[in-house]
């Protein structure tokens, strides 16, 4: 009897640790969210993230939004490029992935309300003498695919080659394949960060601000006006705000 009651126990507690680490509580329904887990520091792969192996800015945001909805959130890992038609397809609910609100997308999803700000900018070495994005007109830039960067570089006609994934712009960066990397302002101060040798050019003239959002499938306004609410509530008690600084670099 002592010993069923151990095991019992024991059960409980696997239990509970389990619904501590997925997350799960019990709630009314379940939102999953796609991201492409490439993007520090809104997204990234860490031993212990918040959701699973899944950490970062937005990860935090997307973990609130369900504790505020009593809903369970879990996270689908893909390319960016494939996000938007995993939402469109209902593979997945949500997708929270840094993404820039744009007239574009916006055509085949809806967009929350923005909860970030931000801006492109120009990796480089500072032997480039690249001091603008007008001096990158006889220059070859990675960008990667299917980022606002890469619209950004097509629309002021420059030489470039686009990547899967960021941390390969800046590899070719590193070993002098490409001049400069263009890419949003959060991520690039990670990156440079993380990699002596290299500097942020910025140029706010060619460059727009960006608004981050998330997306939902076009018409889902039950799941977009709890999305909205809890990132009015974020913005108001600073959440975000807090989110930010504590993810990013300090500049
Ligand atoms: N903000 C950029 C875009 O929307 C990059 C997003 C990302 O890499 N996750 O294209």
């Amino acid at each position: 009897m002592k010993k069923l009651t151990k095991i019992m126990a024991m059960a409980m507690v696997s239990i509970l640790a389990m619904a501590a680490l997925t997350g799960c509580g019990g709630g009314s329904g379940s939102i999953k969210f796609g991201t492409n887990a490439e993007f520090p520091p809104f997204e990234f792969i860490a031993a212990n993230g918040v959701i699973g192996e899944y950490d970062g800015i937005d990860i935090a945001i997307a973990k609130k939004i369900g504790e505020d909805n009593n809903m369970d959130v879990s996270i689908e890992n893909m390319e960016f490029d494939s996000l938007l038609v995993a939402l469109q397809n209902g593979q997945v609910d949500a997708v929270i992935a840094g993404m820039t609100i744009t007239e574009e997308r916006a055509e085949s999803v809806d967009f929350s309300i923005p909860y970030y700000r931000a801006t492109q900018v120009i990796i480089t070495k500072p032997e480039s003498g690249i001091k603008s994005a007008a001096d990158l007109s006889d220059k070859f830039v990675a960008v990667v695919q299917g980022y606002t960067g890469e619209t950004v570089i097509i629309d002021l006609g420059l030489n470039y080659e686009s990547f899967k994934k960021g941390t390969e712009c800046i590899m070719e960066l590193v070993n002098g394949k490409c001049d400069a990397v263009v890419i949003d302002s959060a991520t690039a101060a990670k990156y440079v960060a993380d990699n002596p040798g290299l500097i942020i050019v910025e140029d706010e003239s060619a460059f727009e601000n960006e608004e981050y959002g998330i997306a939902v499938k076009k018409g889902n306004t039950e799941l977009l006006n709890k999305i909205n609410a809890s990132i009015q509530k974020m913005l108001d008690d600073q959440t975000i705000a807090e989110l930010g600084d504590k993810y990013s670099v300090a500049e």
